[in-house]
């Protein structure tokens, strides 16, 4: 499954100022998929914001988040995922709205994504939520198989994959959507490259203007795991798996996306502005349960239950959590280099205190890389290679979280 690595700043530390994105979490969906370990309640497969009183109670306490947090300055970005957020009503989700409007404000031509599931909205909640000033739809597809969304353990199915892309591509095509993505697995159980292609073909004859292409990892705790320990979940190997991210590479480049960061794809001009928060250093708001938030760098988790959440609200923690924290190196490093823009290596050694022989040993460290091409170094920027170091990524990254961790206590006061 995919994990967005909620990164803190990968540019460089930069004057503490309030930020302008933030992140609403929305727990709730319909079911829990076999993969996913993300912090959700299961309602029912018929559940929805209009008669669901666990929602109903989670609302106030969101909003009572909102209001507390210190500082507020105009959102540039806002992400509303989850879970499903498309359970919630237009009204409801209107409330959010209006009480992060009321606290914060919105820039001028803010970005507001909404995550939507197919089979979770129908046609005029999609037009109520634009008609609130939501401009960018994240739909989450998965897969064009029934038999894999059935193995995935989804609720919905192809039909109404293609049925909720219609509706988004005629909502752009009337101007009422300015951009909307589409999120697809790769590397699922007994994966093939004829497959995976047919796939990524089916996404793009979609148009979408922005395409996710998440990994699939079996997280603990997740009925996939049960399946794997069981030997009864036949995941690509290796090569395959490297080859099945060529092919994604190929052919989205083929269509006109442009890789922005490891995971997302987009057509110019439709990468997502709040995808660039996460890695430009700017930090971010979060709310909910479950929920992270950066503001300042370094990452806080909420609980991720109701319950716990509800308490949490209540300490001294909750009054805390948006509060100034000192950024980390190893999340910098990590993100950074797998962006297009790289890190700039010189700014983020200084950031972290590190000594000008530490720097060098850095350097040193990731000769090799750079020799074999893996790494490359535009101007002060180092970035993994697309797509051949992207591929690699994980290897490199772990020898240089190795380093930072040896040298961590002689940088970090
Ligand atoms: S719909 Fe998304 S968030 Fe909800 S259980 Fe499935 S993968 Fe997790």
């Amino acid at each position: 499954m995919w994990r967005i690595l909620k990164p803190t700043s990968p540019t460089a530390p930069q004057a503490v100022t309030a930020p302008r994105a933030a992140y609403l979490h929305i727990p709730f969906c319909h079911r829990r998929c076999f993969y996913c370990d993300f912090a959700v309640v299961p309602l029912g497969d018929h559940a929805d914001g209009a008669h669901s009183g666990s929602i109903a109670a989670y609302l106030p306490l969101l909003q009572a988040e909102i209001a507390a947090s210190p500082n507020p300055a105009p959102l540039s970005t806002l992400y509303i995922g989850g879970g499903t957020p498309s359970l919630l009503t237009p009204e409801q989700m209107g409330q959010l709205l209006d009480g992060l409007r009321q606290h914060f404000g919105f820039a001028p031509g803010a970005e507001i994504t909404l995550e939507m599931d197919p089979a979770s909205f129908d046609r005029p909640r999609l037009e109520g939520m634009l008609a609130l000033g939501i401009n960018r739809v994240s739909l989450g597809g998965q897969s064009f198989d029934d038999a894999v969304l059935e193995r995935l353990g989804r609720r919905h199915r192809r039909r109404h994959l293609f049925q909720a892309a219609g509706w988004l591509r005629q909502a752009r095509a009337a101007g009422e959507l300015a951009s909307w993505s589409l999120d697809l697995i790769q590397g699922l159980p007994e994966q093939d490259l004829p497959h995976w292609r047919q796939q990524l073909q089916q996404a793009l004859e979609l148009e979408p203007p922005h395409l996710s292409v998440y990994d699939l990892i079996v997280e603990p705790g997740t009925v996939f795991e049960r399946l794997q320990q069981r030997g009864q979940l036949p995941l690509p190997d290796p090569d395959l798996g490297a080859d099945l991210m060529d092919l994604t590479g190929e052919l989205l480049r083929g269509a006109g996306y442009g890789r922005y960061e490891i995971s997302n794809y987009a057509l110019p001009g439709h990468a997502s502005r709040h995808n660039r928060v996460y890695w430009s250093g700017a930090g971010w708001w979060g709310f909910g349960l479950g929920a992270t938030s950066a503001p300042y760098g370094q990452r806080l988790a909420r609980p991720r239950t109701r319950e716990a959440y509800a308490a949490w609200l209540q300490t001294p923690d909750a009054a805390s959590a948006q509060a100034h924290h000192q950024p980390p190196f190893d999340e910098w490093l990590m993100v950074g280099l797998r962006r297009r823009e790289g890190v700039n290596l010189e700014q983020l050694a200084r950031a972290a205190g590190l000594s000008a022989a530490d720097e060098g040993s850095l350097q040193a460290l990731m000769a090799p890389w750079r020799q074999r091409g893996l790494l490359l170094v535009e101007g002060r920027r180092w970035r993994l290679a697309d797509p051949q170091g992207l591929a690699l990524s994980n290897a490199v990254l772990r020898e240089l979280l190795a380093w930072w961790e040896s040298h961590q206590p002689a940088a970090s006061p």
